[in-house]
């Protein structure tokens, strides 16, 4: 009897080729545009932009035993992987339903090119699911939530999301990038269409840009026609380097669980610290949903110092261990302020509607020592009172 491989031991074999390429321990990079058909099969063309080369086949193979989904399609960028999803997914004349804090790129992509396509989106209050009844229409056919939120950390109620997609025929589609397979696998708990910007977590160091969808066989297939027509397609080089990050992804996210846990607890202890998100703390809103639902609350810590935003700009430069950065998710801390940056498009008020004030810190975690970490803030947040 075959039995399945355990996550971690997935992440090192699952979608490898067998028999090995030549021998090869590591896959090589197949780094040709174009390959040989000289039987002249349309179906056994292989073309980078179709998205099938060796290196693109192992990844989707991986990919798809990770999510615990019948297939994926790895993409050149989360934006790539969301958009390929939404087209094709909705049509000109569907209606679909998101939790109103997404991703800014995302939100742009909805608010504004599926708007212009005459794809209408109704933004819902994801922890009140009582108001969803209300958006549906009969056209609704998609439901698109986050499993973590940005900058915030919020952890909205999503089984009852997987409910209501089940109860009304809806596809349920997941960005869980912030989670990653390690601490959440949507499609265990009822989701139909799970992506990630690889860029982060998936990939881990902080050198290329990717995405991937994992879902049911018969979706993949239309997003993976969608990469192909519209070029979202992702180079063997950047498919091998995501595919080397992959597989310390286990060891990566469960280091930053634990260091993040830890600095969180520091930072809410401190007294120039007036307030700290993060969901694996019993302060936290949602604490109780992360406990349930997640292995780990993962490596996202965001917080708010009493002297507002001039003690923020002190403790940026004060900070010696984390570079001052946007995007998450790699070996190295990251530091930013979201009202400066994935934020920065909405007015002030928006942002004061989401709770997101222009002192809010955000810190993504890497894999340095804790103790340094912790070291480095208690120097960086003295007298930041
Ligand atoms: C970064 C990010 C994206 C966009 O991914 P890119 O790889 O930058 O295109 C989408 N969703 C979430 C949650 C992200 O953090």
């Amino acid at each position: 009897m075959k039995r399945n491989p355990r996550f971690e031991t997935a992440l090192i074999h699952a979608g490898e080729p067998q028999p090995r390429i030549h021998g090869a321990v590591a896959i090589p990079i197949f780094q040709s545009a174009t390959f040989e058909n000289r039987d002249g099969d349309p179906a056994g063309v292989r073309y980078i932009r179709y998205g099938n080369t060796p290196n693109h086949n192992a990844l989707n193979a991986k990919l798809a035993v990770l999510e615990g989904g019948e297939a994926a399609v790895v993409t050149a960028s989360g934006m790539a992987a969301i958009s390929s999803t939404l087209l094709a997914v909705l049509a000109p004349g569907d209606h679909f339903i998101a939790h109103r804090n997404l991703y800014g790129g995302t939100h742009g992509f909805v608010s504004q090119d599926l708007a212009r396509l005459g794809i209408e989106c109704t933004f819902v209050d994801g922890d009140a699911p009582s108001t969803w009844e209300k958006a549906r229409r009969t056209t609704t056919r998609a439901f698109f939530v986050e499993t973590i939120t940005n900058p915030l950390l919020e952890v909205i109620d999503l089984e009852a999301v997987v409910r209501f997609c089940r109860t009304h025929a809806i596809t349920s589609v997941i960005d869980n990038t912030l989670a990653t397979p390690v601490n959440y696998r949507p499609i265990e708990r009822g989701f139909d269409i799970v992506l990630h910007s690889a860029t982060k977590y998936l990939n881990g160091h902080s050198d290329i840009v990717a995405g991937a969808v994992v879902g049911p066989s018969k979706h993949i297939a239309a997003i993976r026609e969608k990469v192909a027509r519209f070029g979202g397609s992702i180079d063997p080089h950047t498919c091998f380097l995501l595919h080397r990050g992959i597989k310390t992804l286990a060891l990566r996210v469960r280091h930053q669980n634990a260091s993040a846990l830890a600095i969180a607890r520091f930072l809410e202890e401190h007294p120039a610290v007036s307030r700290v998100h993060y969901p694996g703390l019993a302060s936290h809103p949602d604490s109780a949903r992360a406990r349930a639902w997640f292995e780990g609350a993962g490596g996202l810590i965001s917080f708010e110092l009493h002297g507002g935003v001039s003690a923020a700009e002190r403790f940026f430069a004060r900070a010696r261990i984390p570079a001052w950065a946007p995007s998450l998710g790699g070996v190295e801390t990251l530091m930013t302020r979201p009202s400066l940056t994935s934020h920065s498009g909405l007015s002030a008020e928006e942002r004061h509607r989401l709770g997101i004030s222009d002192a809010l810190v955000r810190i993504s975690i890497g894999i340095e020592s804790t103790d340094d970490i912790i070291e480095d803030f208690t120097a960086s947040l003295g007298g930041a009172g």
